[in-house]
């Protein structure tokens, strides 16, 4: 038989299928390959009778890396559609629908030696086959008697291995390997699952995503409107009919809350998957669910690869997150990709937000998505009254710092009753730059162009891009002066002052910074539950889906700062941000406020976050955007083309570029714009970066797509990385 193999190499640009003999493999296993001079991994992709090449010249597959195929038929369909939809090489296509340690064989199965008797007879009749004397084995013999099966360490730790060797000789007891499942989150607390009766706007939403098990929904429901419980519903009821379940949120921070709602209802056959868990952890639970032990599988983005047979429904939530589009190198959206498997798997599909993106929501509008509206909060809880602070005022008023009067004394007053508040600021660390009051140098990273954020706790000035440390400046580096000021206030900065201001109030941050070690969101988030803070600083990873009914008070810091994007999304994001930063406010029984600072008070986009008007945020954002020909009336494609000679960059852009013009003047219909430039971000990682943007006809995509694709094949520069984005969420 003819195998087709895509070989796994990394840093190649190869992108070919080849040729390999062999006998009695499986499409989608695996296999170890001979190429050129190295033997590599591969994907068998295909089979057949007879091959385009000399057949006699045609190497032998090695062997298969696992004895069953890794990567199923559906998955490999999957697979070719996005290599198509978005310019990528197999290679890095395969690699999303296995756990990463799979690769080079460096994750296995853990299994350990498990102790127990040997023997059904009595614990008297046993010890009266060892001496009075042997104390070690009769202790062991009795504690194995009492205890069942133990594992072999912990045995040996108690009891010493030569009573086990010596037990073992006599054939009283035996050990057998047995294979030890990593659980991730195995102590998070899952307290027992209360079902609720659903309200009416709930069972109306189970009922209509019920009643086509083929639809595509969006579930609109304003924060607080008991969205989880609809899921959790579909899913109960899609699982009872012996089909499988993949429920997304958008970041690994919410992941713990869903997993313990989700290990309430059903127990053991939810695995998590993504990239925070350990590397055993991630195995272990791919595995449960591709041999069908687990049938749901809850995660972020990685997860909508989940190793599922038989799909009956993908939930996404908080689908207006951007994290559901991938920014790096493979880059696709979720959303496609999660519609194409429901599309294969005759599955459901739900997608559910407070703050539905313009593009779904558009959708809805128009036919493609099926609209639920749940317009009220649980038991018609009212939604966080807002109150807006001017702070271009409040420095008139001589107040420089980050809290303005009215958040000072709300907090006072929050935490006096009792309650919790949640600080939102999307800026971490201590501050945003170092900057010499002399000359005004700024420190700068040597690789990105990206200015230094200043940390305390270590002492260090970090860049936010590529991670790189550098110590703190003493001097200026070009004219010497030590006097230096600081950029915006960090959440470290934050947390110090609200120390400062409420000694023996307890505060605890949330951010990248906090959140490197395994499981530490968890462990804030359940400390945050149990009331052991007070006070929680976050960035945008507090933002959305949490619900903690203690916190009455939730502050915006700085309400402005994404409306200074440069991009289309700008009003979007921030509209988005402050209604789910918002919505964190007064779930329970007390009414929330919320404090949202900011210097552009009359700014439409916040005027209508603060009323929680997505309808009216939605009409005026479709009316800007019909016009001028963004998104949903135009998709953006951009071409990031990165290298670290600037030269061959701009040579490539440039011959690439003209070749995009001509194709332009040949479909003029099927570009609205189309031109070259610097990145905003002009350097990363000591390499260049330049961009093709175009703005095309929704309608002309199919048809011409393939021909920009063909444009970035053209030409090739070694030294230049050229990779294309769909629908970039990040400009920069
Ligand atoms: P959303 O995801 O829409 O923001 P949640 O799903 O977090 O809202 O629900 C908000 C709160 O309402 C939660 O505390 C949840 O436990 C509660 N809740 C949800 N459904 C019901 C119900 N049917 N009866 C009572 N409480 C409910
Ligand atoms: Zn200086
Ligand atoms: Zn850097």
């Amino acid at each position: 038989m003819i195998y087709s193999v895509i070989v796994d190499l990394s840093a190649s640009e190869v992108d070919r299928i080849f040729d390999y003999k062999g006998e009695g493999y499986t499409v989608g296993t695996r296999v170890l390959v001979n190429f050129g001079k190295r033997r590599t991994e591969g994907y068998i992709i295909g089979e057949k009778e007879t091959s385009d090449c000399d057949e006699s010249k045609l190497k032998e597959i090695v062997c298969a890396c696992e004895d069953f195929p890794a990567i199923s038929a559906d998955l490999l369909e999957l697979g070719a559609y996005m290599r198509r939809e978005y310019h990528l090489r197999w290679a890095d296509v395969l690699r999303l629908f296995i756990p990463a340690e799979m690769r080079g064989n460096r994750v296995h199965l853990l299994s350990k030696q498990q102790v127990s008797l040997a023997t059904d007879d009595s614990l008297d009749k046993i010890l009266e086959r060892l001496k009075p004397n042997a104390t070690m084995q009769r202790d062991l013999v009795a504690y194995l008697y009492l205890n069942g099966a133990t594992l072999a360490e912990k045995i040996n730790a108690e009891f010493g291995n030569s009573a086990l060797r010596a037990l073992k000789d006599k054939g009283l007891v035996r050990t057998e390997d047995i294979v030890i499942r990593r659980t991730p989150y195995k102590d998070l607390s899952v307290g027992k699952s209360e079902k609720r009766t659903l309200l009416p706007a709930q069972q109306n939403a189970v009922d209509t995503v019920l009643s086509d098990r083929t639809g595509r929904y969006l579930l609109h429901g304003v924060t607080g409107s008991g969205k989880t419980e609809v899921y959790l519903t579909v899913i109960e009821k899609i699982v009872a009919e012996g089909r499988t379940c993949i429920m997304l949120v958008p970041e690994i921070s919410l992941t713990p809350n869903m997993l313990r709602q989700l290990r309430e209802r059903f127990g053991d056959t939810v695995a998590l998957l993504h990239s925070g868990l350990s590397s055993g952890e991630r195995f272990d639970e791919w595995m449960r669910l591709k041999n069908g032990e687990a049938q749901i599988a809850v995660g972020a983005r990685s997860a909508v690869f989940a190793p599922l047979k038989n799909i009956g429904a993908i939930i996404i939530d908080e689908e207006h997150d951007g994290s559901y589009i991938s920014d790096f190198n493979p880059r696709y959206s979720t959303i496609d990709v999660a519609t194409y498997r429901a599309e294969q798997n005759g599955a459901l599909l739900l997608l559910g937000s407070a703050t539905p993106s313009v593009q779904s929501y558009y959708k809805a509008k128009t036919g493609a998505l099926r609209l639920i509206e749940m317009p009220e909060r649980i038991n018609k809880h009212p939604l966080p009254k807002v109150e807006i602070v001017d702070m271009a005022m409040e420095t008139r008023r001589g107040n420089r710092g980050i809290f303005s009067s009215v958040l000072r004394q709300r907090l006072t007053e929050t935490l006096e009753a009792g309650n919790q508040a949640m600080l939102f600021l999307n800026r971490r660390g201590y501050s945003s730059f170092m900057m010499c009051t002399k000359c005004g140098y700024v420190a700068k990273c040597e690789d990105c162009d990206i200015t230094l954020t200043v940390h305390r706790e270590d002492n260090r000035l970090k860049c936010h891009y590529c991670g790189k440390q550098y110590y703190v400046l003493d001097k200026c580096p070009q004219c010497g002066s030590a006097a230096f000021r600081q950029g915006k206030t960090g959440t470290q900065q934050v947390v110090e002052m609200l120390e400062h201001m409420y000694p023996g109030v307890k505060v605890l941050r949330m951010d990248a910074d906090t959140t490197q070690t395994k499981e530490s969101h968890g462990k804030i988030l359940e400390a945050f539950r149990r009331g052991e803070a007070q006070i929680l600083v976050g960035t945008q990873m507090i933002a959305k889906g949490h619900d903690f009914p203690k916190v009455t008070l939730v502050g915006i810091l700085d309400g402005d700062q994404s409306l200074y994007r440069q991009d289309y999304l700008a009003t979007e994001r921030t509209f988005q941000l402050i209604t789910q930063v918002a919505g964190r406010s007064g779930r329970d029984k007390d009414v929330g406020t919320v404090v949202l600072q900011t210097y552009t008070p009359t700014h439409d986009c916040l005027q209508l976050a603060a009323r929680q008007d997505y309808k009216g945020f939605y009409r005026s954002e479709i009316n800007i955007r019909k016009p001028s020909h963004f998104p949903p009336f135009s998709e953006i494609v951009r071409i990031l083309y990165s290298g670290e000679k600037e030269s061959e960059c701009i040579d490539q852009l440039t011959e690439q570029y003209a070749e995009l013009a001509e194709l332009k003047l040949k479909h003029p219909d099927a570009f609205y714009y189309l031109d070259k430039m610097r990145c905003p971000l002009k350097r990363a990682e000591k390499k260049f970066r330049f961009q093709i943007l175009m703005k095309l006809a929704v309608e002309r995509l199919s048809e011409i797509l393939p021909d920009i694709y063909a444009v970035c094949d053209s030409k090739r520069r070694s030294g230049v990385q050229i990779f294309v984005e769909r629908d970039p969420q990040n400009l920069s």
